[in-house]
């Protein structure tokens, strides 16, 4: 699915078991970040790299918003394929680190291991040249979530801590429910109604509409 802004695209791919939301951001130029890649089979790797190569697409960054297993299959694929490092916050190392136990708990397919090579810091800013991503700390799902928040096209990438009518579930290791509704109201509910709202699961949605609608939040 695509979704066109001014100066950026962003297109997301439904992935593995776990039915992850990867997504690739790409700036007019045809550079492009890669968040979350979620692929498990060769077919979803092929779909990625079909994506890119029909575009005619240079992926520049590899990042995830949190380590949870379904967010990283595709990690060590995609920095082989496009010779990129991954940059996540330094408090989602603990969470990568356990993905090969999680991956047993769940029957789940063991992710190929990656490194990360940088860490993120909250309130950081990164470029996707000369688009600027604001980058939230939004700990609560996982101990180290973040967020990438495009404030001039009002859109936010969010991973698993907001969805449509929900939010990210807290009883996995290193999550807090009152950490993660705190993370929320003070990191997205200042947001404009009009932000749209990229998570790791599910359909796209707004600010305004979990504001309004969203159970957990009232
Ligand atoms: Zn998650």
């Amino acid at each position: 699915m695509d979704n066109a802004k001014l100066n950026t695209n962003i297109a997301s791919f439904c992935f593995n078991p776990f039915q992850e939301n990867t997504y690739v951001i790409t700036h007019a130029n045809k550079d492009c970040w890669i968040i979350d890649p979620g692929c498990y089979t060769l077919q979803e790797q092929k779909v990625l790299i079909s994506y890119i190569e029909k575009n005619g697409l240079k992926p520049v960054r590899l990042v995830n918003t949190h380590c949870h297993l379904d967010h990283i299959y595709g990690n060590k694929f995609v920095a082989d394929e496009y010779k990129l490092d991954l940059g996540i916050h330094e408090k989602e190392l603990v969470v990568l680190n356990a993905a090969e136990m999680a991956a047993r708990m769940y029957g789940a397919k063991i992710p190929e291991k990656l490194e990360p090579s940088y860490f993120i810091s909250e309130n950081e800013k990164l470029e996707l040249n000369d688009v600027v991503f604001d980058i939230l700390f939004t700990p609560g799902h996982s101990p180290g979530s973040i967020c990438f928040l495009n404030k001039n096209e009002n859109y936010c990438i969010v991973g698993d801590v907001l969805f449509q009518n929900s939010i990210g579930r807290t009883d996995l290791p290193g999550g807090n429910h009152h950490t993660l509704i705190k993370s929320i109201e003070t990191q997205l509910l200042v947001l404009d109604d009009i932000v749209e709202i990229y998570n790791g699961h599910g359909n796209p949605t707004t600010i305004g509409a979990e504001r309004r609608n969203n159970p957990f939040l009232v």
